[in-house]
């Protein structure tokens, strides 16, 4: 029975995000450590709308505002329920799924100690992802139109700083690169981005966290503590203690040595509407970043807005291959001379390859577009 109820709870739990998870027993196991038999119940009265109001909660579920309270603060904990007001002021309750964005960022994004139990939660979400890709790739071709009408998931925003020798990455605007419909100007600066909010909130990088706890440190940096989040998103994250508020100049410390490390900058927006404010930006690596990782293991395909394209002169670039081992994409590959050969279609213009190229040789075109690459077919 209970059994039964897991497996319902699941599906409503799977229904609210956007990746097609298998119903197997590794989520059962892992839905089990997470979620307690009594709350099952409360989830599921989530399955035909995942955001709503106390008042339909009650009707939905048949609980009292108590009960419900009493189900909001433990699931809240849990990174499942997200409880903020809505623009009117109206309390909303709405379902969070198991990843993009839900239990497992909550659950990394704090700070959490060594210990069996907590090993034993990274294992088996590690061992879900494996057992996604392999589902993924066992149905390539049913589910790559999915990924074709999927908004973008994030926004680059690059590095506009000096560069390593000491000048400014140049940029050109690029106007073959406008997209006509996509007339919306974002913030394309993350101090920019930092100077909007009056509330700023930071917690663990959830991807290098469970990283940690799989004994595979990040390659790149030591920095543990620079996921951003904002307005609600960041009140969400202080109040349930996945994070805690900071000011605007200790974020700004924060994402300096984030860049120094060579991070990229990801900025997410509310439904991936980018003229709409961001909710968090993250600073990620090419080695434990869920995206960068997911897309490299036929998982996920990397869908991206971005107001920049990388361009390299060939006539400065020396072969170095620093851009190459850098480019969190794969987006660059040696030539037949071995100098630097970017691939349009899959550069998320993260400005990496710039910031890195010790003879300049890297610019960035700037023209709004969104980048499509499709998970690599890893299998015939
Ligand atoms: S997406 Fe990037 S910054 Fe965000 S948690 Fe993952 S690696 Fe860290
Ligand atoms: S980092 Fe610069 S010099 Fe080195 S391969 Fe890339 S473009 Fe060429
Ligand atoms: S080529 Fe790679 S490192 Fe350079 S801007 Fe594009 S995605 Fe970033």
């Amino acid at each position: 029975m209970s059994e039964e109820k897991y497996k319902k709870a699941a599906r409503t739990i799977v229904k609210a995000g956007i990746f097609p998870f298998p119903i197997n027993n590794t989520m059962m196991e892992l839905l089990k450590l997470l979620i307690d038999e009594e709350q099952l119940n409360f989830i599921m009265a989530f399955t035909k709308k995942p955001s709503q109001t106390m008042e339909q909660l009650k009707k939905r579920s048949k609980m009292s505002k108590d009960e419900i309270n009493t189900h909001v603060d433990k699931l809240a904990k849990k990174g499942f329920i997200f409880n903020q007001p809505n623009s009117k002021g109206i309390m909303v309750y709405r379902l969070m799924p198991l990843v993009m964005v839900g239990a497992f960022e909550y659950t990394f994004m704090k700070k959490i100690e060594f210990s069996k139990e907590n090993e034993k939660i990274a294992i088996l979400f590690a061992k879900l992802w494996d057992e996604l890709a392999d589902f993924i790739q066992d149905n390539y071709d049913m589910i790559l139109p999915l990924f074709q009408r999927m908004l973008p998931f994030d926004r680059t925003v690059p590095f506009l700083d000096k560069n390593i020798e000491g000048e400014e990455i140049q940029i050109t605007i690029n106007k073959e690169l406008e997209v006509p419909e996509e007339k919306v100007i974002t913030t394309q600066n993350v101090e920019e981005i930092i100077q909007k909010f009056d509330e700023i909130a930071v917690g663990h990088c959830f991807c290098r966290h469970h990283q940690d706890l799989l004994s595979n440190p990040c390659k790149q940096t030591d920095i543990r503590e620079n996921c951003f989040t904002f307005g609600k998103s960041a009140k969400y994250v202080a109040e349930q203690g996945f994070g805690r508020m900071i000011s605007k100049q200790e974020a700004l410390t924060i994402l300096k040595a984030s860049e120094k490390d060579g991070l990229v900058h990801k900025a997410w927006h509310p439904h991936s509407d980018i003229s709409k404010a961001e909710t968090s930006i993250c600073n990620c690596c090419k080695c434990c970043c869920g995206i960068f990782d997911w897309w490299r293991k036929g998982t996920t395909a990397i869908i991206n807005s971005t107001n920049f394209l990388s361009y390299i002169d060939k006539n400065m670039c020396i072969g170095c291959g620093t851009c190459m081992e850098k480019c969190p994409v794969d987006a660059i590959q040696g030539d037949d001379n071995n100098k630097a050969e970017r691939t349009a279609e899959w550069c998320i213009g993260c400005g990496v390859c710039a910031h890195f190229c010790p003879e300049n040789a890297i610019s960035l075109l700037e023209g709004m577009r969104t980048v499509f690459v499709p998970p690599p077919r890893l299998r015939k």
